[in-house]
């Protein structure tokens, strides 16, 4: 937001110089100050960003300055993603929970556009689910290119209503809960949100979330976890909806190690215990987090599917087997004339959600099949499975990076035959086919960036 005057909404200015006190200027200041510019590294994929660290996430970076993202090819690579600080607290609910150490089924229920998704993605069991929801269609499509850009499988992105995971009784082991939120948190990031604010309208987002929160509750198995979070301040929306919930139903408070030298500070409003972050305090936005474990008895849907899956021709199979680094933890199936893979581990559980939800992508795609000839699919090029010794490859540079992005011709050297994947800094970004004397770019036309370099 910079050094100019904001003006904040009298009930709200008024709320926080009676809870935050003797620090309550120092939190006015901290609004007019720039917002750090934090990214966190896909594990997964090579990179060249340096920064200080996150001091809660191990992959966490904070950039000195803040780049032109959408002119980095990396990026576009899914080699980081562009996140605000204190989100990704979650790494300490899965480290200190041992979330990552088992194979589970986790719901990411307000999914878009990805970061918390693309976080669990990285931190999950090899053999955990992850389903990433998101209720508004257009924001569910943006949540599945950006869960494909991070190359990580396992994840199935839907677009449901909260009530709809009522199908699936007890069938999650977590179910994290990001609620859409009055956004008291990022008024410095996002000045539209201090415009959006009212005291009705903080009333109207704490009984939304009651609502989201009632609805699912029953897709969460027995002793599995719920971990809440929103980025705004306020103890209604917060503290005092997840007092409600473990009200209505069974469940405990989950405490968590914090540090002191994170200025995070502790909340404890009857049997819940929370976390608040504030601006002032540390560097990243405003946030509240807070884990319960369910501890009701709850009744678990049997899966049963029906579906089966259709599996291509052997010749196709043998083939694109050598497409992937591990086939032998994966099945094909083929889908109007598209073909994916999926583990194998939870092959049962995806069959499921096939049947019962509005599934937006699941697996990930390897191939389409042209007549006699296997094409293969971009989210092949980004995935963390794709095999690139079994493919030619050119290294782009810079220019050409950002021409083959933007979908405009790209010029080679020489022109080696084939499916060449189109790689920056050794990351791939997607493919081209290489013909005799030029390059069919075969970037995706909805993906290609559109702004001009400076
Ligand atoms: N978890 C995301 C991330 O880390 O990138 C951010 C989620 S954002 C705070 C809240 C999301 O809730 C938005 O994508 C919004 O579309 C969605 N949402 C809005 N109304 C909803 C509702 N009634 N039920 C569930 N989700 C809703």
């Amino acid at each position: 937001m910079g050094d100019t005057e904001i003006k904040l909404p009298e009930d709200f200015f008024n709320r926080m110089n009676t809870v935050l006190g003797s620090s309550f200027p120092d939190f006015i200041d901290s609004l007019k100050s720039e917002s750090p510019t934090s990214i966190r590294l896909n594990p997964h994929k090579k990179n060249k960003l340096s920064g200080k660290p996150v001091p809660w996430c191990s992959t966490g970076l904070y950039l000195d300055t803040r780049p032109v993202f959408t002119l980095d090819p990396s990026f576009h690579g899914g080699a980081y993603y562009v996140q605000e600080a204190s989100s990704m607290f979650l790494e300490q609910v899965f480290i200190q929970l041992g979330l990552g150490s088992q194979p589970l089924r986790i719901l990411d229920l307000s999914a878009a556009p990805g970061g918390k998704s693309t976080h669990i993605a990285s931190l999950m069991h090899k053999d955990s689910l992850l389903v990433a929801n998101e209720v508004i269609r257009s924001r569910a499509s943006i949540l599945a290119e950006n869960i494909a850009k991070w190359g990580v499988g396992n994840v199935v992105v839907t677009n449901n209503d909260p009530e709809d995971f009522n199908r699936l009784p007890g069938f999650f082991d977590v179910l994290v809960v990001d609620a859409p939120c009055s956004g008291e948190g990022l008024f410095r990031k996002d000045p539209d949100a201090i415009t959006e604010w009212s005291v009705h309208n903080v009333q109207l987002c704490a009984k939304r979330q009651r609502r989201i929160l009632n609805d699912s509750w029953s897709c969460l198995k027995t002793n599995g976890l719920l971990v809440y979070c929103t980025c705004t301040y306020n103890s209604l929306e917060n503290e005092e909806n997840i007092q409600w919930l473990s009200e209505q139903h069974e469940a405990e408070s989950i405490p968590l190690h914090i540090d002191s030298d994170w200025g995070i500070e502790k909340v404890i409003f009857k049997n819940i215990t929370g976390y608040r972050f504030f601006p002032h305090k540390l560097p990243g936005e405003g946030f509240f987090i807070s884990v319960i474990r369910k501890t009701e008895n709850q009744e678990e849907i049997r899966i049963k599917s029906k579906r089966k899956l259709v599996q291509p021709h052997q010749r196709i199979s043998e083939e694109l087997n050598q497409w992937i680094r591990h086939p032998e933890n994966f099945v094909l199936t083929t889908h109007h004339e598209v073909i994916s893979i999926i583990n194998k581990n939870i092959l049962e559980e995806h069959s499921l959600l096939l049947d019962t939800l509005h599934v937006v992508s699941i697996g990930t795609k390897l191939a389409s099949v042209k007549g006699q000839k296997l094409i293969p699919e971009h989210e092949l090029a980004l995935s963390v499975e794709l095999n690139s010794q079994h493919f030619l490859a050119q290294e782009l540079s810079f220019e050409q990076a950002i021409h083959y992005l933007r979908k405009e011709t790209v010029v080679l050297p020489e022109y080696k035959k084939g499916y060449t994947l189109a790689t920056y800094q050794s990351i791939p970004l997607g493919w081209m086919h290489v013909l005799d004397n030029r390059v069919n770019n075969l970037y995706p036309k909805a993906l290609r960036i559109r702004m001009k370099a400076e």
